[in-house]
């Protein structure tokens, strides 16, 4: 299993000083180290020893992780670790591939919302991605705003705006 920490990481409590530089800068965050942890715990369980955990995104009432192995191996039988990983991490977790294209990856991150359209608009800043979704569609968004938008800045990029119509 692979994970943003080393292996020794992923099973004690406490960080080398390799792991502990890369929080420090950024590369990781605490979010990722206790994903680590919990995975490492299932890993005998639910067999893991193939998955590759890229990162964990901490979006308030769910949690988005990547994984650049397939994505059946990190939700389970049944969805049995992702049923786990949601029962100790408090959250609703969507486990998606890390490769997949951005269009995809938001769209799996929105469910049960579909968007209406994603489109690129120039403007006078640059480039700028329009996901477009129906104002009635709101209070059917798995998480709050605020959340959302950070995902969508951190996986497709600053420009990226929500807009209800
Ligand atoms: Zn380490």
């Amino acid at each position: 299993m692979q994970t943003p920490v080393c292996e020794l990481c992923a099973t004690t409590n406490s960080l080398c000083s390799g792991c502990r530089a890369k929080l420090a800068d950024g590369r990781i965050t605490e979010f990722d180290v206790q994903v680590a942890h919990l995975l490492s715990k299932y890993k005998e369980k639910f067999a893991l020893q193939k998955v590759q955990f890229d990162r964990a995104l901490d979006l308030g009432r769910m949690a988005v992780i990547l994984t650049s192995s397939d994505v059946s191996h990190l939700v389970g039988k049944g969805g049995k670790t992702a049923q786990a990983l949601s029962k100790e991490l408090g959250k609703r977790v969507r486990i998606v591939h890390a490769n997949a294209d951005p269009r995809a990856l938001l769209e799996e991150i929105l469910l049960p919302v579909k968007p209406t359209g994603v489109n690129t608009v120039f403007t006078q800043k640059g480039k700028q991605l329009k996901v477009r979704i129906a104002r009635k569609d709101v209070v059917h968004l798995p998480t709050d705003l605020d959340s959302i938008n950070r995902v969508l800045h951190s996986l497709m990029g600053e420009n990226t705006v929500l807009v209800f119509e």
